[in-house]
C-alpha cells in the first residue's frame, strides 16, 4: 500500500531507491549501577572516551568535508567542557543516578532549552548537544553500532547530526529525509554540499520505513512516498528523467568560455566562504571566486582568527582555484552576523551600525591582520580583494592609505607580493550614486543586490514577513545597477554582481547590456547561467 507524505524541500532533485532508517548507536540504560564516586569517575571517563572520538572524527572530517563542517565536531568537544552540563549530570549522579541515565537526561534538558531559543544557529546547535550527549551515554552502555546496507541508498532518520553524517560514506547516500531540521540545519548544508535531494520536517512515521520496497521523494516539491504505486512512480521517473538530462545537458558547457553570441566576454564566478568551498566552486567549473565572504572565518568560533590562520585560509583557496581571479571581502561582521568575542556595542539599529568597512577603520588592529593576511597570500594566486558598505570615498581612501602601508611594511619585511587590485562592493545607495567618483579610486566595483535591494526600498532583508515588500526587481535598484555598470565602463574598471539577483537567468540579458562582465553565483548555478550566457544575443 502506497504511503505518502510531505516536507520542508531543502534541495531539488527526484531520487528513487532502498531506504534505511538511521538509528542512534545508543545501548539499553543499565538497571542496576555503582555507589555515586564510581559512577562520577565512569562518566568522567566516557567524557574523555568521547573527546577522542570526536578529535579523530575531526580529524577524518577534514580530510574529506573540509574544515568548515569539520568545525562542527571541535565545537561538539567544546561542548562536553561545558560546566553547566558537567555540574548537572554530576549533580544528578549525586542524587542516585547512574551515568549514563544521568549524561542522557541533562543532554536532552539542555537540548530542549536550545531547541526553544529564537535564534535560528541557537536552535540548530540543540541537535549537536543530543548527539553529544547520548555518545556518552553510549559509550557507558556499550551502545551498538549501526550498521549499513551495501550499495547506494536514501537515508530516512529523525534528525541528522554532524558526527552522526560525517561517519557516513557520502557517494553511497541518494537523498536524506529527516523529521526534524530546517534549512539552515547541518542535514541541508551536508545537501547542498552534495548535490542530493533532501527533504526536512518530514511528516513521515520511521516504523513505516524498514518494511517498504521502493522509497522515492521529491526534492522540488518535498512529497515523500513508500511504495509508490505505478502511476507515482512514472510520474517520478519523468521528473527525475528530465531533471537528470537537464543536468547532463548542461555539461556541455563545462570547460566552455561564457561568451555571448556577439562575443561578448562575461565571467562566472561562484561565492564561497572558505577553502572547503573553493573546491566545490572548482567542481562547479567556476571561473573565478567573485566573493569570498571572509566573516566566515570569524564564525562559530571562540577568539579571532589569527593572521596565520587567514593566510593560510587564503594561500589554499588561492592554490585550489589555479590561477584564477578570487575576490577576498574584508570582515563583513555586524548587524545579522555577530561573533561574541568582538564585544561589539548595542546597538539601536544593527542594518545602519557600525558594520562593514566602518568596524574596519574604526577597529585597526582588526584591519590590519585581515590585510596583512590577504597581501602575504597574494603570492599565490590573483588575489583581489574588497570593501563592504562603502558610503563615501573617503572611506575608500582610508583603506587604501592602510592597504599601501602595509604593503610596504610586508615588502620590507621580505615577502613576496603579487598585485592586489582594490574593489568597492556597492551595496548603500549612496555608493551607487557616487559610483563615477569611487570609480575613480577603486579598481573595480561589484553590486551586492542583497543589501542594495535593502537599503533602496528600506526594507529589511531579514524579516520573513516583509515578504513582496523586499523586491529587488523594483526599479529603483534597476536604475541603480543600470548607472554603477555606466559609471565602471566610463571609468575603465570592470564592474560584477555578487549578491542573489547574479544568478537570476530572467536578468542575465539585462545585466550584460547595462555593461556587467561578471557575475558571482553559488557553485551550482555556473553551468545552467553559461548556458544563457552562451544562448545569449546580446
Ligand atoms: C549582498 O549584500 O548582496 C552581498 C553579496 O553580501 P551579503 O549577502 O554577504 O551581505
Ligand atoms: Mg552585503
Amino acid at each position: 500500500m502506497m504511503k505518502q507524505g510531505s516536507g520542508l524541500p531543502v534541495y531539488p532533485g527526484v531520487a528513487i531507491g532502498t531506504a534505511v532508517v538511521y538509528h542512534k548507536a545508543s545501548g539499553e540504560l543499565p538497571t542496576e549501577w555503582d555507589s555515586p564516586e564510581q559512577e562520577l569517575s565512569k562518566f568522567q571517563a566516557a567524557v574523555d572516551e568521547a573527546k577522542a572520538q570526536l578529535s579523530d572524527l575531526f580529524e577524518q572530517a577534514k580530510k574529506t568535508l573540509g574544515e568548515e563542517q569539520a568545525a562542527i565536531m571541535e565545537v561538539q568537544v567544546l561542548m562536553l567542557d561545558d560546566l553547566d552540563y558537567l555540574e548537572s549530570v554530576q549533580a544528578e549522579i549525586e542524587g542516585g543516578a547512574s551515568a549514563a541515565a544521568a549524561a542522557l537526561e541533562c543532554g536532552e534538558s539542555l537540548a530542549q532549552m536550545f531547541a526553544s531559543l529564537d535564534d535560528e544557529y541557537m536552535k540548530a546547535r540543540s541537535a549537536d548537544i543530543r548527539d553529544v550527549s547520548r555518545r556518552v551515554s553510549g559509550i557507558l552502555c556499550g551502545g551498538a553500532e549501526f550498521q549499513l546496507p551495501p550499495g547506494k541508498f536514501i537515508l530516512v532518520a529523525e534528525d541528522l547530526a554532524p558526527s552522526e553524517t560525517i561517519q557516513l560514506p557520502r557517494e553511497r547516500i541518494m537523498a536524506f529525509v529527516t523529521q526534524k531540521g530546517s534549512s539552515s540545519s547541518h542535514t541541508a548544508i551536508l545537501a547542498r554540499t552534495l548535490n542530493i535531494p533532501s527533504i526536512v520536517q518530514a511528516d513521515i512515521s520511521l516504523e513505516d520505513v524498514p518494511g517498504c520496497t521502493v522509497f522515492a521523494l521529491d526534492g522540488f516539491t518535498g512529497q515523500w512516498y513508500i511504495d509508490p504505486d505505478q502511476k507515482v512512480l512514472d510520474e517520478l521517473q519523468e521528473k527525475k528523467s528530465a531533471a537528470d538530462a537537464k543536468r547532463a545537458a548542461l555539461e556541455a558547457y563545462r570547460g566552455k568560455k561564457s561568451v555571448t553570441k556577439t562575443g561578448k566576454h562575461v565571467l562566472l564566478c561562484a561565492n564561497i566562504g572558505s577553502p572547503a568551498d573553493a573546491k566545490i566552486a572548482m567542481q562547479g567549473d567556476a571561473e573565478g571566486v567573485g566573493l569570498m565572504r571572509s566573516e566566515f572565518l570569524y564564525l562559530g568560533r571562540e577568539d579571532m582568527p589569527s593572521e596565520e590562520e587567514l593566510f593560510t585560509a587564503y594561500r589554499e583557496v588561492a592554490e585550489i582555484m589555479q590561477g584564477r581571479p578570487i575576490v577576498i571581502r574584508t570582515l563583513d561582521i555586524g548587524a545579522d552576523k555577530q561573533v561574541d568575542y568582538m564585544n561589539m556595542p548595542q546597538e539601536e539599529n544593527p542594518a545602519l551600525g557600525l558594520r562593514g568597512l566602518r568596524l574596519c577603520l574604526e577597529r585597526e588592529e582588526l584591519f590590519r591582520t585581515q590585510l596583512r593576511a590577504i597581501y602575504r597570500a597574494s603570492a599565490y594566486g590573483s588575489l583581489h580583494m574588497m570593501f563592504p558598505m562603502v558610503a563615501s570615498v573617503w572611506e575608500l581612501r582610508r583603506a587604501k592609505k592602510l592597504c599601501s602601508e602595509i604593503r610596504r611594511e610586508l615588502l620590507a619585511q621580505g615577502y613576496p607580493l603579487g598585485e592586489v587590485p582594490i574593489g568597492v562592493m556597492i551595496e548603500t545607495p549612496a555608493a551607487a550614486l557616487i559610483a563615477a567618483d569611487l570609480a575613480l579610486e577603486a579598481d573595480f566595483f561589484s553590486v551586492g543586490t542583497n543589501d542594495l535591494t535593502q537599503y533602496t526600498l528600506a526594507v529589511d532583508r531579514q524579516n520573513a514577513g516583509l515578504g513582496e515588500f523586499y523586491d529587488p526587481y523594483h526599479p529603483a535598484v534597476m536604475t541603480l545597477l543600470s548607472h554603477v555598470a555606466q559609471c565602471a565602463n566610463a571609468a575603465g574598471i570592470w564592474a560584477g554582481i555578487c549578491g542573489e539577483l547574479g544568478s537570476d537567468p530572467k536578468l542575465t540579458e539585462s545585466f550584460i547590456q547595462m555593461g556587467y562582465t561578471e557575475l558571482s553565483m553559488a557553485p551550482g548555478r555556473i553551468l545552467e547561467l553559461r548556458k544563457i550566457v552562451c544562448e545569449s544575443e546580446v
